[in-house]
């Protein structure tokens, strides 16, 4: 089923990881996608080329640009726009984490993680919009969050943080622009298996370790997450607005509980 074809999708973030699973998934889906990288133009070529296999006639973009620095979001719309003239859905997927004790978190790393995580949804949001009211028929926006805007996180202080501020902006966003037909939702994933977990992903005792505290007992792949965002983006999600979908494996479920602990 191609719930997406001829829609136009920026996908951020997406040379690697779930961006990259959500921008082959969205070309499978009928979708024309702009694959946006920061560094890595290898990876993007191959996000690109496997999401036109994805998509066979689908068309393609790739960006270069840091989510986090308002000149390049900017810069990356009037490419979109001037190249494809329209925009119809935003994924705003790019997001780094960073690991220290609060206490002795450098403001520099604190600010970074908030910049690309939070200022960059906001700014690229902020450009979607402009163009979504511009044309006056409205379009999709879907933030990646993480269990992490519930779950509190020690030591990812930053990250936590940025990711309950996607939760905010998600709302907000949503309540603004529900009448002019603007659609803004997010999906929070658990543990899934991408580069950023390599740690543990690649370590069968840390794995395991991980996986047993998870309900459905073992970590997502990035192709679960990019179906969830798909339905959001498409018209099977046409009355939802200003929600998050915890794609977790029932992380959030407090597992603790699963056995009583008294009587
Ligand atoms: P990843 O590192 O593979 O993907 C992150 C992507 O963001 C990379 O392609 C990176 O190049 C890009 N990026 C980083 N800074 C950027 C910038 N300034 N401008 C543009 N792009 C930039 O990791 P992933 O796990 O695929 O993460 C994708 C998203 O999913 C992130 O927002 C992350 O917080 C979220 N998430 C991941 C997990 C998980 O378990 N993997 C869980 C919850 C949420």
């Amino acid at each position: 089923m191609r719930r997406l074809e001829g829609k136009n999708v920026l996908v951020t973030g997406s040379s690697s990881g779930i961006g990259r699973a959500i921008a082959i998934r969205f070309g499978h889906e009928g979708a024309n996608v702009v694959i946006n990288y920061r560094k890595d133009a290898e990876k993007a070529e191959e996000t690109e080329r496997l999401a036109r296999e994805a998509g066979k006639s689908i068309k393609s973009l790739i960006i270069q640009a840091d989510v986090s620095r308002e000149e390049d979001v900017v810069e990356m719309f009037n490419k979109i726009l001037g190249e494809w003239g329209t925009l119809d859905i935003l994924v705003n997927n790019a997001g780094i984490q960073k690991l220290s004790a609060s206490h002795e978190t450098k403001v520099e790393d604190f600010d970074k993680v908030i910049a690309v995580n939070l200022r960059g949804t906001f700014l690229c949001s902020r450009e979607a919009i402009k163009h979504f009211l511009a044309r006056r028929y409205g379009g999709v926006i879907i933030n990646n969050s993480s269990v992490h805007e519930i779950i509190p996180w020690p030591g990812y202080l930053s990250y936590a943080a940025s990711k309950s501020g996607i939760s905010s902006l998600t709302k907000t966003l949503a309540l603004e622009y529900a009448d002019k037909g603007i659609r803004v939702n997010a999906v929070a994933p658990g543990a899934i298996i991408t580069p950023v977990n390599r740690a543990w992903v690649e370590d069968p005792r840390r794995r395991a370790e991980v996986e047993s505290r998870i309900p459905l007992g073992r970590a997502g792949t990035p192709e679960e997450m990019a179906a969830v965002f798909a339905f959001l983006a498409s018209d099977d999600a046409s009355y939802i607005t200003g929600q998050t979908i915890l794609a977790c494996g029932g992380l959030t479920l407090y597992p603790e509980f699963r056995k009583p602990w008294s009587g």
